[in-house]
């Protein structure tokens, strides 16, 4: 059975431009819950772990550049079939690909500055959600 839990992380060029809390407010009004929630800088060491996948890509110097050039915001949220339906709302990695009404088509400046980063599967997801949230149970059992 799909997961109901995914990360998703606020890019800085959205948290930078004041976009977060519309980007937030789309999500909820697409039915996700938001379950923990956090601002921070990541370091270059950290940017590099979380996307070590993509360490032999010719993007990955300016992605992790990027990553790192402000506060950004890591999101748990909550739906059913949380992974797809997450990908589903932020719309295709380009945003002059993406489909009209989601966060990427509103929010994103290019493939690079596209907004908002979503896990991939169900088990990036819970790796992703450890990398940034180490409570999520006692958070998640609080509302359940
Ligand atoms: P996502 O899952 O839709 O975020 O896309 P990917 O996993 O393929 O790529 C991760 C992130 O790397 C994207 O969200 C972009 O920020 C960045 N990225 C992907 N492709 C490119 C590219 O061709 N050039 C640059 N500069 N950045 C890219």
């Amino acid at each position: 059975m799909p997961g109901t839990r995914t990360l998703a992380i606020i890019k800085p060029d959205a948290v930078g431009s004041g976009k977060a809390g519309k980007i937030i407010a789309l999500l909820e009004s697409n039915g996700f819950k938001v379950r923990a929630c956090r601002m921070l800088r990541l370091a270059q060491p950290q940017a590099g772990a979380f996307y070590e996948v993509h360490k032999e890509r010719p993007f990955f110097a300016p992605l992790t550049a990027f990553m790192t050039s402000g506060a950004c915001m890591p999101l748990l949220l909550e739906k059913d079939n949380a992974v797809l339906a997450l990908r589903d709302a932020i719309g295709a990695t380009d945003p002059k690909e993406a489909r009209d009404g989601t966060v990427r088509k509103l929010y994103a400046e290019s493939k690079e500055r596209n907004a908002i980063h979503a896990s991939d599967s169900d088990d990036n997801a819970e790796r992703e959600i450890r990398f940034f949230f180490s409570d999520v149970d006692l958070l998640s059992a609080m509302d359940s």
